[in-house]
């Protein structure tokens, strides 16, 4: 019995249509393949597209969802694991602080988020060519700059919240620790980003720029935690406080500073590194991928907690503010990189056909997937070239 080869891809005839928000001759499907607008729902907003995410399609932009807005290389099968792997951290924070071991407890938090992050470098395969160089320089120097700052800016924070200079709140101890602090933090962070910006050549993306300013600030996170919390390992901190004062410090330290740094970072390298084309997008708004819109939002989400953070708190009304504080970061991120992502592509010829890495249709390669949107530097670089199935195992557009 003799085995036939596999013959070439039978494709069907490719039905197009003129994309009414661009102008450009694309396949006849639910989304523009050069600018990403929806094509099924017309109207004003179907360009910008609100309620696909251009980095998770199924998702809207306004979503409160702390990994697909810190990972949004992240392939559509690994976001489950990725959110699960937070999830562990938080209930081993919670159950080390239960347990009173604090050597453990400070370990985690402050590698538990850096950690989940090089997992997703090591996943998504950032920058063009290797990932090793940038991320070591970011998370290098960004922890030397976090040493630095913990020794000499903590001081003054500790000062600040001594009760004498609580009662001055408008002094100059509590101003530096309030304003100058987190300020010179972020400016911190922002330094290694702009060592590899200024490294990197050729074909450069955003959320390179995002993987960039989130390594810097988890570096200089972990760095300054560890600084900042080995008195623990010592001056009986689990024992002396109550445990909800310890949750607490184990929250504030463990996840919210990373997470809060590691987004606004991000947020200002994927603004950094962004290219847009000469023409503006149908989804206009090109103000929200602007690198001074990007720097706002980080310093005024750093000084505000600066000033939240001396302001003699109870341990239940500071965790609210720095969640909403986090809650208001991920929303402002969705948005930049959404924008980012719909004013970042350039490329508007219609390529070969491809499975898509997102929802698995066989659809010819363009700026955004056809078929569920996804933009195309949102899927990570060792995705991109899916070789295409036989077209009997896939639908087609
Ligand atoms: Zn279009
Ligand atoms: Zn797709």
């Amino acid at each position: 019995m003799s085995i036939q080869a596999p013959g070439p891809i039978e494709l069907p005839v490719l039905a197009t249509q003129e994309c009414q928000y661009c102008g450009v001759v694309v396949p006849d499907a639910r989304y523009c393949g050069a600018c990403g607008a929806h094509l099924v729902h017309e109207g004003p907003h179907a360009a910008r597209r609100l309620h696909s995410y251009a980095a998770f399609p199924d998702e809207p932009v306004l979503r409160l969802s702390s990994v697909t807005a810190l990972f949004p290389h992240l392939s559509h099968r690994a976001r489950a694991p990725f959110s699960a792997g937070l999830a562990l951290f938080v209930v081993l924070l919670v159950a080390f602080a239960l347990a009173g071991t604090s050597a453990p407890l400070v370990a985690l938090c402050a590698l538990s988020v850096p950690l989940l992050f090089l997992l997703y470098i090591w996943e998504v395969d950032p920058y063009e060519g290797s990932f090793i160089l940038p991320t070591g320089i970011c998370l290098v120097l960004g922890a030397g700059l976090g040493t630095g700052w913990a020794i000499i800016g903590g001081s003054y924070v500790t000062k600040a919240l001594e009760p004498s200079v609580l009662s001055r709140f408008g002094s100059t101890t509590s101003i530096v620790a309030a304003l100058v602090v987190p300020a010179v933090a972020q400016v911190l962070m922002i330094v290694p980003v702009m060592v590899v910006r200024f490294m990197q050549k050729g074909d450069v993306e955003s959320l390179d720029g995002f993987v960039a300013g989130a390594t810097s600030a988890l570096g200089f996170t972990l760095a300054a935690t560890i600084d900042l919390m080995s008195p623990w390992l010592s001056n009986g901190q689990l024992t002396h406080q109550s445990f909800l004062t310890n949750l607490t410090q184990v929250f504030l330290r463990g996840v919210a500073l990373p997470l809060t740094s590691a987004l606004a970072t991000g947020l200002v390298g994927a603004a950094w590194w962004v290219t847009t084309r000469s023409t503006p997008s149908a989804a206009r708004s090109r103000w929200l991928t602007s690198l001074p819109l990007a720097l706002l939002v980080a310093f005024s989400v750093q000084i505000g907690l600066g000033f939240a953070d001396i302001a003699a708190l109870t341990d239940a009304v500071i965790v609210v503010v720095h969640l909403a504080a986090l809650g208001a970061l991920i929303l402002a991120v969705r948005v930049g990189v959404h924008y980012v992502l719909l004013h970042e592509a350039v490329h508007v010829h219609i390529g070969p056909p491809r499975a898509c890495p997102h929802c698995a249709h066989l659809v010819p390669a363009m700026a955004f997937c056809p078929q569920c949107g996804v933009a195309e530097r949102a899927i990570s670089r060792p995705h991109r070239a899916s070789p295409a199935r036989p077209a009997d195992e896939v639908p087609t557009v």
